[in-house]
């Protein structure tokens, strides 16, 4: 079997072209969507991400306002900058790139942030909406997945669903999501304290492979047929590279994509998926604030 590619790139060029006409009929409204990206220290991959997503907002009409603070910065001027943000109307929705360092409370300075500008989805009530199906913001990265699932046709009722990994922003989320009726699959979580990894993942129709762990789902582990979606982003050392190293998921891709139904490829899977909910969390944020129906 030769698996179907989800290609998440195509995907999320389609929503992004439907987003566009919602930004314009903001704009035509006097109303510019902003998105206050806050980034502290260097952190290669933090810094990649941070500049992609303000690439996708000026492609498509957000205005973002950057602030970068060094890697010693006190949690209180975060939690100043957080509470100018939310007090600035031009910003609709704020993004706070993680991880933080160490010596600062994440959960306090995500916690500061005005729910109805959380467009990541990461405050207790967003978090807490989302859980009672309420209006609210859901994590970026688990909204990609449903919508490439729904957008690839991968019959999800009534399916057996494996999440591998269990953090705030992916795998609970993610989980919560597929058991929402409109999804209605049969979920299992994996973690690191999860006796036997490939007997889970065996049984799956869908694997959704969120540990960060390259090749820890290999081909022995996948049902013929399975929908494979790999989360995983990480960067191994490869000396023919001009960075030295590349990027892979957690899946065998080459591998995988023997025996899987449907496979995602990293990059280009769900990574611009992530991105482009992000806009839409952001857009959405931006209609809501000025009470401003979208079609
Ligand atoms: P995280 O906070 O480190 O969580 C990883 C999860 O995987 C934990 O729950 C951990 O279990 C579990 N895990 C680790 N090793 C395992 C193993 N051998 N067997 C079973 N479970 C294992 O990571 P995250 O923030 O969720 O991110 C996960 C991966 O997704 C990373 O590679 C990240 O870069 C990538 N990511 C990609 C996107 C995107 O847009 N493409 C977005 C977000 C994250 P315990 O809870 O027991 O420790």
């Amino acid at each position: 079997m030769s698996a179907v590619l989800i290609d998440g790139k195509k995907i999320a060029e389609e929503i992004r072209s439907e987003l566009a006409g919602k930004v314009s009929a903001l704009r035509t409204a006097g109303v510019v969507p902003g998105l206050a990206v806050i980034l502290v220290g260097e952190n290669p991959a933090s810094v990649s991400y941070v500049t992609a997503k303000e690439k996708a907002c000026e492609e498509i009409g957000i205005q973002s306002f950057e602030t970068r603070f060094p890697e010693n910065v006190a949690e209180s001027v975060l939690l100043e900058k957080i509470a100018a943000c939310n007090r600035d109307p031009k910003v609709h929705g704020i993004l706070v790139q993680l991880p933080l360092p160490r010596h600062i409370d994440e959960r306090r300075v995500i916690g500061a942030i005005d729910p109805s500008k959380d467009v990541d989805g990461f405050t207790p009530i967003n978090l807490g909406r989302m859980l009672l199906e309420e209006p609210c913001y859901i994590p970026c990265t688990p909204l990609g997945i449903i919508e490439l699932l729904k957008r690839s046709g991968v019959p999800t009722n009534g399916a057996r669903a494996v999440v591998v990994g269990r953090s705030n922003i992916v795998g609970k989320p993610l989980a919560n999501l597929l058991i929402r009726k409109s999804v209605n699959a049969t979920v299992t979580v994996c973690h690191t304290g999860t006796r036997d990894l490939a007997a889970h993942v065996k049984e799956a129709d869908i694997v959704i492979a969120c540990a960060g762990k390259p090749g820890l789902v290999s081909i022995d582990m996948i049902k013929p047929g399975a929908c494979i979606i790999d989360v995983g982003v990480n960067r191994v050392p490869d000396p023919t590279k001009k960075k030295g190293y590349r990027l892979c998921g957690d899946v065998d891709f080459e591998e995988a994509s023997k025996v899987a139904g449907w496979i995602t490829p990293v990059p280009g899977g769900v990574g611009p998926m992530t991105i482009t909910m992000l806009l839409s969390n952001t857009i959405d944020a931006a209609a809501r604030i000025s009470d401003i129906a979208l079609q």
